[in-house]
Formats: C-alpha cells, sequence, structure tokens
C-alpha cells in the first residue's frame, strides 16, 4: 500500500495538546503523541514517514492488523444500506447474525444477548443484570459484588467500583462509589496448583461476604490492566463451584481475552465453567468499532424478565449499531476461518523464546507468556516517555504502563516482524533512561 506523508501542522498539533484529553493524560502537562497518518496490516505509518510495527493491536483490539481488506468492505456494504437504526422496536440483519454467533461461539448455556456500546458498559450491563437477577428472586440485600484485587473492569462507576482498590483510585472517588468485597489476588501461576490451605481462604471470603452479594465478577486466567497477571485455572473452579452454592452468579470479564487472545477461544475453558454472564468487547469488531456484548444464560434472562420490572433496564442510544454489527460479523468469520489457534501457538513460542532473554538483565522481575501474551515485569517503573522515543526510533510501538513492558499482538504478525519487537523490548530493559529510579 502506499503511504502518503501529509504532516498535521504544528498548530494543529499545538491544538491537541492544548484542548484534547487523551486517556489518563494531563492537560496541563501533556506527554508527547506522535501523529499517525495510516495504518495497514500490522504497521502504524506516522506523519513523518516513519513506520512502526505495533505490538499493542491497539489495547487488544486489532487482532486480524488495520485496514483488513474484508473488514473494510463490509464497513462500505453496510454504509450504503444504513450507518445506524435505532435498536428499540426495530431489527436488521447485522443484529441478528452477530447474535447467532455470539451464541453459537461462546461457551454452550450463554443465550441471551445484549449489545452495547464498549466494553465499559458491557459491564455495567452485567452488574445490573445481576441485580435483576437477585431482586426477582425476592434477595434485594444481594446489592454487593465480590471480585478480585489487581482486577480491572473499566472506567464507568460501577465497573470502576470492582476495579483494584488502589490502582483503581478508590480513594479518590470514595463517596462517590459504592463499596464491594475483594479478595486477595490470586498468587497461584497459570501452571500452578493450589494448597488446600488457599483453598479454605476462597471458601472463608464467601462465607464472610456471599449473603450480601449478587455475583462474583472477574477477569478469567488473565488480569490484564491490573498488572497482567495470569492465574491458575482452578482458582475459576472454585469460585465458580462456590457461587453456585451460596447462589451468586459469576460474570466473566473476557472483554480483553476474549476471541483467542489466551490461546482458547474464551478464557473460562481454560477451567471448562460456564460463567452465567460474560462479557465480550475490544476485539469483537477486530478493533474497528466500538461495541461489546454482555450475555447471559437462559436462567439470568428468564428471571429478570419475571421479576419486578419485567424487562431488562438498559437501552442505550447506539445499542446494535448496525454498521459495528456489520464489521463484527466479518471479523468474527475471518477468525473462525482463519487458523488462529496454529497462529496464537506460533506467537506464543516466539514470545517465549525472545522474552526469555530478557530474564539475564537485573532490571527484569519477571517474563511470562500465554498465548499471544507477552510480558516482561521489572523491578522499577517504566519512563513510558524515554521508553517510547527509544522504541519509536527502533520501528515499534508498544505502551507500557508501570513495571510492565507487554506485548499482545495481532495474530496476523509474522515471526519476523514479532521477532524484532521482542529484541527490542529486550534492549529497552537494557537502558537505564528508560526507568524511574525508585
Ligand atoms: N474489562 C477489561 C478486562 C478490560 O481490559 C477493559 C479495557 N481495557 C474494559 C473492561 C473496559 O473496556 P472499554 O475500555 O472498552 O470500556
Amino acid at each position: 500500500m502506499e503511504v502518503i506523508n501529509t504532516t498535521i501542522s504544528e498548530e494543529d498539533i499545538a491544538f491537541d495538546k492544548e484542548h484534547l484529553w487523551h486517556p489518563y493524560t494531563s492537560l496541563t502537562q501533556p506527554l508527547p503523541v506522535y501523529p499517525v497518518e495510516s495504518a495497514e496490516g500490522v504497521r502504524i505509518h506516522l506523519t513523518d514517514g516513519r513506520t512502526l510495527i505495533d505490538g499493542m493491536a491497539s489495547w487488544w483490539s486489532v487482532i486480524h492488523g488495520y485496514n483488513h481488506p474484508k473488514l473494510n468492505q463490509a464497513v462500505v456494504n453496510q454504509t450504503q444500506k444504513m450507518a445506524h437504526v435505532m435498536f428499540g422496536g426495530l431489527t436488521h440483519q447485522p443484529a441478528i447474525d452477530l447474535g447467532k454467533k455470539l451464541v453459537n461461539l461462546t461457551p454452550k448455556g450463554l443465550e441471551a444477548v445484549f449489545l452495547c456500546d464498549s466494553g465499559s458498559i458491557s459491564v455495567e450491563v452485567a452488574m445490573k443484570m445481576a441485580i435483576q437477577y437477585q431482586h426477582a428472586l425476592g434477595k434485594q440485600n444481594r446489592s454487593k459484588f465480590l471480585t478480585l484485587k489487581k482486577g480491572y473492569h473499566g472506567d464507568t462507576s460501577g465497573a470502576m467500583s470492582v476495579c483494584d482498590p488502589v490502582s483503581g483510585m478508590h480513594h479518590l472517588f470514595r463517596d462517590f462509589m459504592p463499596q464491594h468485597f475483594f479478595m486477595e489476588a490470586p498468587e497461584r501461576g497459570f501452571e500452578e496448583t493450589l494448597a488446600a490451605g488457599e483453598i479454605e481462604d476462597i471458601e472463608m471470603f464467601f462465607e464472610l461476604h456471599a449473603k450480601n452479594a449478587a455475583a462474583f465478577i472477574l477477569e478469567p486466567i488473565v488480569q490484564g490492566a491490573g498488572g497482567m497477571r495470569f492465574y491458575a485455572p482452578q482458582y475459576l473452579k472454585e469460585i465458580r463451584r462456590l457461587c453456585s452454592m451460596h447462589g451468586l452468579l459469576l460474570i466473566a470479564d473476557e472483554i480483553a481475552t476474549g476471541f483467542g487472545r489466551t490461546g482458547k477461544l474464551f478464557a473460562v475453558e481454560h477451567a471448562d465453567i460456564l460463567p452465567d454472564i460474560l462479557c465480550v468487547g475490544k476485539a469483537l469488531t477486530g478493533g474497528y468499532m466500538t461495541l461489546a456484548a454482555t450475555i447471559c444464560t437462559r436462567n439470568v434472562a428468564d428471571t429478570i424478565c419475571n421479576g419486578e420490572a419485567g424487562v431488562i433496564m438498559h437501552g442505550p442510544t447506539f445499542m446494535g449499531n448496525p454498521l459495528a454489527c456489520a464489521v463484527a460479523n466479518a471479523s468474527l468469520d475471518l477468525l473462525q476461518h482463519s487458523n488462529w489457534q496454529q497462529n496464537i501457538t506460533s506467537i506464543e513460542v516466539v514470545l517465549k523464546t525472545e522474552l526469555s532473554k530478557a530474564k539475564a538483565y537485573p532490571l527484569v522481575k519477571d517474563v511470562r507468556v500465554l498465548g499471544a501474551i507477552g510480558v516482561i515485569e521489572t523491578t522499577v517503573p517504566v519512563n513510558v516517555q524515554e521508553t517510547q522515543a527509544f522504541l519509536v526510533n527502533r520501528g515499534v510501538w508498544i505502551r507500557p504502563f508501570r513495571n510492565l513492558l507487554y506485548i499482545m499482538p495481532s495474530y496476523a504478525m509474522c515471526k519476523e516482524d514479532l521477532e524484532h519487537v521482542c529484541r527490542m523490548m529486550v534492549e529497552v530493559v537494557q537502558q537505564e533512561h528508560c526507568f524511574n529510579k525508585v
């Protein structure tokens, strides 16, 4: 593809600095942002002519790569029919097709699909479903949620209230947010088993708090933005067992892990459990548009509909947006017709081989890989600005946070590109200026 270099004017960059919030940034001390001209495959083209191999897949979402002809075509085709139409009292083929695909792809038993705007909103909807479910059963006291420390579920207020209480800035919003119950974050890694005492600790947590709770919400297997931690499937099995025993619903937030990222189509499959409610987003549209879904079992749906309200109490303006549904359908078709499992296994092998080389350096605390997720945890916080400048000069795009350098590339990334990204990450851990002194 021909790359046409245009430059965004100095004036426009100044406007951006002064007027546009970027995620988690200051308007008084803005960090540099790199102007992008276009992107295709796994490459991002900057306006200054530099090209970057993208290790982030735009925060887990662009699983097939940028500017994909099939996804582009799906957008064009749908735009020619209708970009949007309200979902209240109307329906359309893209939403019906997407509903069918989600019911078929997600673990058997998840049948009722709520299409919503973003990952955070899908978590809000899941929490509201759980409250409505308990209310319908006459359990009005069950208004709390159980969750894990070091979790992340989004930035809207309900979702934020179940994010890690320390990194989630609970103290700042203390008087505004509802208080929920946080279990210690899982300590056992993906391949480990729990000791008897650890299972008793989980049981004790349920004994103490379950009676007031509507549901347990967690990110299965991978705690993402809360620390890029991978944990043992046995936790999921135990939590599933205890939720059923104590009358709680289990909400699996697969917004980051869904659609193959961990090597299974959904991370709950590692533990062979069925959640009552599943949240998906991010990769759903191949990163083309914001769209998410909250999918629950027939039992949850029926109970809600037999309750006081008789309906689900949510219905946003852009619910089931046809353009987003059409591109999601095209993205799921691509995924299903690709060798995604083989691709992810190949990515995992490269990540393990290349990133393990970082272990030789004193700033590195841990290296871990699961599916198409590779993490280098360092002993001190990464200086994001210095690291990005270093990597951009070497043709790589990643966005570290705290003491984590991590990648979750497009499933379409070839071995050579992936090796380059990994090698540059290993270069970073040898650069003292890329880290903050503590
Ligand atoms: N849950 C998880 C596990 C996530 O990783 C994210 C986004 N990083 C969200 C929820 C929120 O999704 P969104 O940013 O689309 O609102």
